[in-house]
């Protein structure tokens, strides 16, 4: 019993440690890929994806001074929720949501990264004010046309937002995809400077009541990829936490 405790004592600090230097590390990825890019020091927004990750870990990862996370799962948040240190701490929805969880959500983050559909959008916009708020949404692009991938079709885009502007409780922040699997970076980097292209079409269009500003896009594989080519929010888990092992 003693030893399985010293354990599992041991394999909380290592991990700790582990998820220390691999914050270090990533800083230092992000503001080479920021220079290279020509953007200002701290000009990408560092998200920490903390699915599968217990709220020790989480809590440890925002002792570090990581100010925003996001799930993917609605159940998983709102169970992890009142562990976590989460005062000055932005949470962000960036999974797939479906219409009947949307209740749940609204007022629990920020920002719904994960806005694939004037229907989900509406349903965001009504419970949002039912509740005397309007909550920040993102558009997620379907960048690679994947049938398995949930997204907007690119072609969608211009249509969607101006009828997501209509909505009184919901406002568009910016954009946010997940590219296919790719075999070379050159191949992420034409995903990825499609979506830049489109962000910078779209915010050209000063849409009313909509406010582009955020580029959400590049994980633990490709983040550099991704502000290389114009990323201003990256989200990374496996890089920080870990391999995901469920
Ligand atoms: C899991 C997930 C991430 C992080 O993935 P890693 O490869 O572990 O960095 C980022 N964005 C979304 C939408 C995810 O589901």
């Amino acid at each position: 019993m003693e030893k399985s405790l010293n354990d599992l004592e041991q394999y909380r600090v290592q991990r700790c440690h582990d998820i220390e230097e691999n914050y270090k590390q990533i800083l230092e990825n992000i503001a080479r890929a920021e220079q290279t890019r020509g953007v200002p020091e701290g000009a990408t927004k560092f998200m920490a994806v903390t699915k599968t990750v217990e709220p020790y870990f989480i809590n440890h990862a925002l002792s570090l001074g990581i100010d925003l996370i996001g799930e993917n799962r609605v159940q998983e948040l709102m169970g992890k929720k009142p562990e976590l240190n989460l005062e000055g701490v932005d949470v962000h929805l960036i999974g797939h949501l479906q219409t009947n969880k949307v209740k749940q959500i609204v007022g629990e983050v920020s920002t719904i990264q994960s806005v694939d559909s004037v229907k989900v959008a509406k349903e965001i916009s009504k419970c949002s004010e039912a509740k005397g708020i309007t909550t920040d949404v993102l558009v997620e692009i379907n960048i690679g046309d994947e049938e398995s991938k949930s997204g907007l079709e690119k072609n969608l885009l211009l249509e969607t937002c101006h009828e997501i502007a209509e909505l009184p409780g919901v406002k568009v922040e910016g954009l946010m995809a997940i590219p296919p699997i790719c075999d070379s970076s050159t191949e992420v980097r034409e995903f990825f400077a499609t979506m830049y292209k489109l962000f910078i079409d779209i915010s050209s269009k000063k849409i009313d009541n909509i406010n582009m500003h955020i580029l959400s896009m590049g994980m633990s594989s490709d983040y550099a990829d991704a502000i290389l080519e114009g990323a201003n929010l990256v989200r990374v888990g496996s890089s920080l936490f870990g391999a995901r092992i469920y």
